[in-house]
């Protein structure tokens, strides 16, 4: 896919601050320092269009980007920021869980996971949120560039494990540090369009 226009639309907490003209929309949700920022701000080719986070755990909000005119790409906040007090991750929660829940324009959801890591127990229950709703086939590995390609199938099968994920699905490496992946991210996004 070629990306020839995006730009930053709003930011939502509330429905009613949702967009109105109902786009198709892709989100993408990932506890906080994941790299989701920066992932979003390569795929757009821009520096700085998502906000890649001096302080973890600060942005709350849900933003769209729209793409091409056609459709929006939408920053979920990121979790499993320690500092962040009880009735923060109450409303958290609620907010993704209004999103998910009654975004009927919502065509996919995709979890982003630290390829270096197995995926901790809030990434699980996040994605099982997201298969819960009918999402959850594209899981995107971020920082590719801390691991080899040759030991690379070693953390996607840990990945796969813990998430339980489904052998149709798939998993994506994305370094934003050397600009890798985008494209095979991009062309399973349009997939999603055409399927
Ligand atoms: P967010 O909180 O999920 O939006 O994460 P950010 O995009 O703010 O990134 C968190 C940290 O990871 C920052 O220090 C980034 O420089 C670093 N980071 C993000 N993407 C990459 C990557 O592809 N490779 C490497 N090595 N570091 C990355």
């Amino acid at each position: 896919m070629k990306i020839k226009t995006s730009d930053f639309v709003t930011s939502a907490v509330v429905p009613t601050q949702y967009p109105e003209d109902l786009l198709p929309e892709i989100a993408m949700v990932g506890r906080s320092n994941v790299g989701k920022s920066s992932t979003i701000n390569t795929m757009l080719g821009r520096k700085k269009l998502a906000r890649v986070s001096g302080t973890p755990g600060k942005t709350r909000t849900i933003n769209f980007f729209v793409i091409n005119k056609e459709f929006y790409l939408v920053d979920l906040p990121g979790y499993g920021y320690a500092k962040v007090s009880k009735s923060e991750k109450a409303s958290w929660g609620k907010s993704i869980e209004t999103y998910l829940s009654t975004r009927k324009n919502l065509q996919e959801v995709m979890l982003l996971v630290d390829i270096r890591h197995e995926p901790s127990n809030d990434d699980k229950m996040m994605y099982d949120w997201i298969r819960h709703f009918g999402f959850g086939t594209i899981v995107i590995a971020t920082k590719s560039d801390k691991i080899p390609r040759g030991q690379r199938q070693k953390h996607f099968k840990i990945i796969r494990q813990k998430l339980q994920m489904s052998k149709e699905d798939k998993i994506i490496p994305i370094s934003s540090l050397k600009k890798e992946g985008v494209d095979v991210l991009w062309d399973s996004i349009a997939d999603l369009f055409t399927s």
